[in-house]
């Protein structure tokens, strides 16, 4: 073992480190949040390859967004600097897709197959199925029931049973099935289908489970209570009855997906096909005293959780500020003083460490709110969209450039291209046009788009569109455009503020890209990846940072404001109609859990007593955390 796991490991407390440090078989750690779970997570893994003299020797590590895996992957570099490609850590789709690449060909998937990650293409190729098969108009709904069906890995055919109403389902299995067409046409995957590919795939073909098993000696989860039916069914296949070396740490508090299918019973179909092993990790190092002390509080309300769980201990030292002054509850006249006085709050917090202060809310429109405020008070703040509604104009303009570039003479990559374009620079260029001229003229999509682009637009535009067409028509060269994006492009302007404040998100992605696939990978993996990717935001830098407490997941804060802290916002309108029961109300109360438990240093929570014009009472977990409601209001 090499000294800095030796260090790591020292660092732990003695059941962290038995679980670092666990041998052969199945281990699950369930335990709070701040607990270590995923720093234990990490050490195991450098301490796994760090032991292993064979550089054969490999991990398999997943995890449910991008970012934590890149995280996970640094740490696990700093620990063991050789680690190179020995341990696999990714997400389930980016393990699945590279599953797909290597072997998909055995289940009728070529390597080459596009991703759609964007709800915008999925939901134009599911009105294009529908409207060529005569089966009407399809909405994002129908997206979503798609979805679900996908999650729980039911094909078309078997969908038709799924549903009550009869006519419904053969309805609903109809769409599916020309919407899955559509994909197989286009040579296409969106994120349910690499779950249900890989998961095809390995059941018909048990040879390739046996490979993993054997390539992949120890497999770790985070995050395990995220896992639904279908991931958790890939598990078992590719773990068949003889894998046991399977580590995962969960939080059933912490189950905020229910809506995509997470549920609890995963974890109690892990314990009954794993027989793990179990550490319990009592002691939170996160959070200061009076925060864990309303988390437990907050969280027995709870009737689905594990009862052999131990309530959270505080363990956090050097506090930074006097035990007792670590939370403020502020009650606020309406919703704009509630978004006024955050900003005023933040601004008042040293501007170096901005980077460190989180607002979190349940609704993106309160975040949208706070932000205003914010910029009006001149405090750079940016919303970290979570998965689908992420659309910086780079990752569009990036991915489309790359799949015209891979595939010249398909229109499709052409509408991408011209549209991240048009909507990046408010051009108005026409697919239409472009592709009629390059067929009077012979020549490429690509030289006519770049010679349509009107001049007037800024310098920047024209850099992006002259670079484009230089490097765009030769692939081998395509790292280098992204390269002179980088360094070529003219900062300043007003469009490009993202890139220009912060080229390194380009830099990071690139590097995080050829740490997940390697140098050399050919072209096609690096666009697939780039879309796997498309899904998550950037990372802010220099910012305060506002999320919804879903994207906040795993991270922590020294300063969190949680906003909105009013019925019918958290607990949601939804949860409030279907009573303090329901399994709806239950997951609220996680949310306002996980929430509250990103912070390091101090919590500020808040609420108004009118939204827009609804009256609003204080949320019922503010009472449950065991505060005392303010009379007065901090306008
Ligand atoms: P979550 O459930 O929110 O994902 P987690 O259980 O994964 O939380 P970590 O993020 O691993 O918790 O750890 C929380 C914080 O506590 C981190 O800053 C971590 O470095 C710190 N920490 C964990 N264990 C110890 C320890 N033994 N001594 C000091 N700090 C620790
Ligand atoms: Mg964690």
């Amino acid at each position: 073992m090499t000294i800095l796991v030796e260090q790591a490991l020292a660092e732990l407390t003695p059941p962290q480190a038995s679980a670092s440090c666990w041998n052969e078989g199945s281990l699950f750690v369930l335990a709070g949040p701040g607990s270590g779970k995923t720093r234990v997570l990490t050490t195991r893994i450098a301490k796994l390859l760090s032991d292993s003299p064979d550089k054969s020797f490999r991990v398999l590590a997943l995890t449910f967004t991008n970012k934590a895996a890149d995280e996970m992957s640094a740490r696990v570099s700093v620990l063991v600097p050789d680690q190179e490609r020995r341990a696999l850590i990714g997400t389930f789709h980016s393990f699945c897709m590279q599953m797909l690449q290597q072997h998909g060909s055995h289940i009728g998937i070529r390597p080459d197959f596009a991703i759609y990650s964007l709800d915008a293409d999925r939901q134009e190729l599911l009105r294009d199925a529908l409207k060529q098969a005569g089966l009407g108009y399809g909405d994002i709904k129908l997206l979503n029931i798609i979805d679900k069906l996908k999650s729980r890995l039911i094909s078309p055919e078997e969908s038709a049973n799924s549903f009550r109403d009869k006519e419904a389902g053969s309805r609903i299995a109809n769409s599916y099935r020309a919407y899955e067409n559509a994909l197989l046409r286009a040579n296409a995957l969106d994120f349910g289908s690499l779950i249900s590919a890989a998961h095809s795939l390995i059941s018909n073909n048990p040879g390739i489970a046996t490979t993993y098993r054997r390539t992949y000696k120890y497999w770790l989860f985070d995050e395990f209570q995220d896992t639904n039916d279908g991931q958790y069914r890939l598990i078992r296949a590719l773990a068949g009855d003889s894998f046991k070396n399977i580590f995962a740490v969960a939080d059933d508090d912490q189950i905020i997906y229910q809506w995509n299918g997470a549920s609890y019973q995963q974890i109690q179909r892990f314990r009954a096909d794993f027989a793990p092993q179990e550490i319990q990790l009592p002691t939170n190092y996160r959070c200061p005293p009076s925060i864990v002390m309303a988390a437990n509080r907050l969280v027995i309300h709870n009737s689905q959780r594990t009862e052999t769980k131990l309530p959270l201990e505080a363990g956090k030292k050097n506090l930074r500020y006097p035990d007792g002054t670590h939370i403020s509850l502020l009650r606020f006249s309406s919703d704009t003083a509630e978004a006024a006085a955050v900003a005023r709050g933040i601004k008042s917090i040293d501007k170096s460490l901005w980077s460190e202060v989180v607002v979190l809310a349940r609704t993106r429109a309160m975040l949208e709110r706070i932000q205003q405020a914010l910029s009006t008070a001149g405090v750079p703040a940016a919303i970290a969209q979570r998965r689908d509604d992420f659309r910086s104009p780079e990752f569009l303009w990036l991915s489309a450039v790359l799949r015209q570039t891979l595939r010249p003479l398909d229109t499709r990559a052409l509408e991408a291209l011209i549209g991240a374009f048009n909507r990046w620079w408010g051009t108005e260029l026409q697919v239409g046009d472009i592709i009629a001229a390059a067929e009077v003229s012979n020549r490429s999509y690509l030289d006519e788009w770049a010679a349509a682009v009107p001049p007037q637009i800024d310098a920047a535009g024209l850099k992006l569109a002259e670079l484009t067409a230089k490097y765009g028509k030769e692939p081998s060269r395509f790292r280098h455009f992204i390269d002179a994006v980088i360094q070529d492009l003219p900062t300043g302007d007003e469009s490009l503020v993202d890139l220009a404040e912060d080229r390194n998100a380009w830099n990071d992605l690139n590097r995080n890209i050829s740490r997940a696939i390697g140098r050399d990978a050919p072209l096609e993996q690096f666009l697939q990846e780039l879309s796997i990717r498309s899904k998550e935001p950037p990372p802010v830098k220099s910012m305060v940072a506002l999320m919804t407490i879903h994207a906040a997941k795993g991270k922590e804060f020294d300063h969190v404001f949680l906003a909105g802290m009013a019925e019918s916002i958290l607990p949601s309108f939804h949860s409030v109609k279907l009573g303090e029961n329901s399994p709806e109300m239950e997951e609220e109360r996680r949310n306002c859990f996980v929430a509250i438990t990103r912070a390091k240093e101090w919590l500020c929570l808040s609420y108004a007593d009118t939204y827009g014009n609804w009256g609003k009472m204080p949320s019922r977990f503010l009472t449950e955390m065991g505060f005392e409601l303010p009379q007065t209001y901090s306008d």
